[in-house]
């Protein structure tokens, strides 16, 4: 036998051994669960992995060691429910007139995400995914805009936007409604970021075996600063009394983090999960005491402390562990990199405005330098563009202003007079986006605007 023919059988075994193993493969791909965990109102500083010294929180550095750090990670809105409706569209909520926060109101039916906006857990759920969402919705309050109605199999939660921690505390209306269980309604039970860990932890663990999407959102550590006496004591050295009960939040929601990320270890998931982890805006740090350092401003402001957050995407085994990516990433990218991983076939998805990051993120391939986000708040009172290292920042306080965010993370330099070129590219950029938006089509009720909105403050 002559060493060509010799070669040409080996390779018709090899084709005959591996070509059904090759087709199984395709027909069943294996697909990651994918757990998205949103903190609420956290400072950009305010966990180790970002430099924190005076909070603890294990649970998250060791999501982030495990993973990658983006450093430059924002998200679509400077406050809660836009960032949330943005997030579960994959699209600018702008472009739907969703940029307010929803009263709460269950007769009202245009506070809420419009019903006409497709929403990742209904991609998923037609991709064969089991979807569950726990914690808080903020997504409007009439029974239309119901979790269960926009794609989870399963909720478990608090449908307004924020509660009490403490069974026994008193708050407002919308922050003492009961706990909601797939439209059924049931007291809490125990200390609520406690509870929404072990519902987390709990659906994790049942739909072990087949993919599920899971959305946690947590409302830690959003005031109002209820704490339990056991997370004060691990933050007692903090002197300052309203830091120390926010740093209690903190800790409280690193402990939940933990449960849920200890039942992925114990029904072996953790490799076949893809974890995202972000604030859904900046610390309002005159309120809680919380820290957004090194940046400017604070929630409720289109600079870098109300957009820019901790952001960690980790899959062990897939994108590289303990490393950070500097170039912007965004919470629209959420959906794209889902849909991607999922499967999901570009006829079955809405036009997006995120992409997938994940060859980013393994270093398949570059993020092209000319990538442009934007903000707008307030019906455009307040507006932010992204392009490389420059951001145009847009506030009636300040007026226009352009910062080099490379030289300048703290945006103290103005350089519009400077690069008028950069200026005014950035701002036609932002005029061209913003003709496809339109007004804003309900209004935040009275009192609900974040209170770190009025004062355009310097760090
Ligand atoms: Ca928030």
């Amino acid at each position: 036998m002559g060493a060509g023919r010799s070669l040409r059988w080996c390779g018709l075994v090899g084709l005959l051994l591996f070509a059904p193993l090759a087709e199984a493969a395709q027909a069943v791909p294996a697909r990651p669960n994918i757990l998205v965990i949103l903190a609420d109102d956290l400072g950009y500083a305010d966990l180790g992995f970002q430099g924190c010294k005076d909070i603890p929180t294990p649970n998250l550095d060791g999501l982030a060691r495990r993973g990658v750090r983006c450093t430059s990670g924002y998200v679509s809105h400077p406050f809660c429910s836009p960032t949330r409706a943005g997030l579960i569209t994959g699209r600018y909520q702008q472009r739907f007139g969703h940029e307010n926060n929803p009263q709460w109101n269950p007769d009202d039916t245009i506070s809420g995400l419009p019903l006409a906006q497709a929403t990742l857990p209904t991609v998923l759920k037609s991709a064969g995914y089991t979807t569950g969402c726990v914690g808080k919705w903020h997504l409007g309050a009439h029974p239309q805009f119901h979790p269960n109605r926009r794609g989870f199999d399963e909720y478990f939660g608090m449908l307004g936007g924020g509660h009490v921690y403490l069974p026994e505390a008193n708050g407002s209306a919308e922050y003492q409604i009961p706990m909601d269980r797939n439209g059924v309604s049931e007291p809490l039970k125990g200390y609520l970021t406690t509870v929404l860990g072990q519902e987390g932890a709990a659906f994790v663990t049942r739909h072990q075996g087949h993919p599920w999407f899971l959305y946690l959102a947590f409302n830690a550590p959003h005031a109002p600063l209820q704490v339990t006496d056991k997370q004060l004591d691990r933050v007692k050295t903090i002197e300052d009394e309203t830091r120390r009960r926010y740093a209690g939040l903190v800790v409280g929601m690193d402990d939940a983090v933990g449960e849920v990320l200890a039942a992925l270890r114990a029904s072996g998931q953790d490799e076949s999960t893809l974890v995202f982890f972000m604030s859904d805006n900046g610390g309002p740090t005159s309120v809680t005491h919380s820290d957004n350092s090194p940046l400017r401003g604070a929630k409720g402001q289109t600079y870098e402390g109300g957009v820019r957050v901790p952001y960690v995407v980790s899959w062990p085994g897939h994108i590289p562990e303990g490393k950070d990516f500097d170039s912007p990433v965004f919470s629209l990218d959420v959906f794209a990199t889902a849909a991607a991983i999922a499967g999901v076939r570009d006829s079955e998805k809405p036009a997006l405005d995120g992409v997938n990051i994940l060859p980013w993120l393994s270093g398949e391939a570059v993020p092209p330098p000319d990538r442009l986000l934007f903000w707008r708040a307030s019906g455009g009172d307040q507006f932010a563009v992204r392009e490389g290292k420059w951001k145009l920042v847009g506030t009636k306080a300040d007026g226009v202003q352009l910062f080099d965010l490379e030289t300048d993370l703290g945006e103290a330099k103005d350089l519009a007079a400077a690069q008028p070129q950069v200026f005014e590219r950035l701002k036609a950029a932002y005029d061209a986006w913003n003709k496809d938006n339109i007004a804003p089509i309900f209004k935040s009720p009275p009192g609900a605007k974040p209170k770190a909105a009025k004062k355009a403050a310097k760090k």
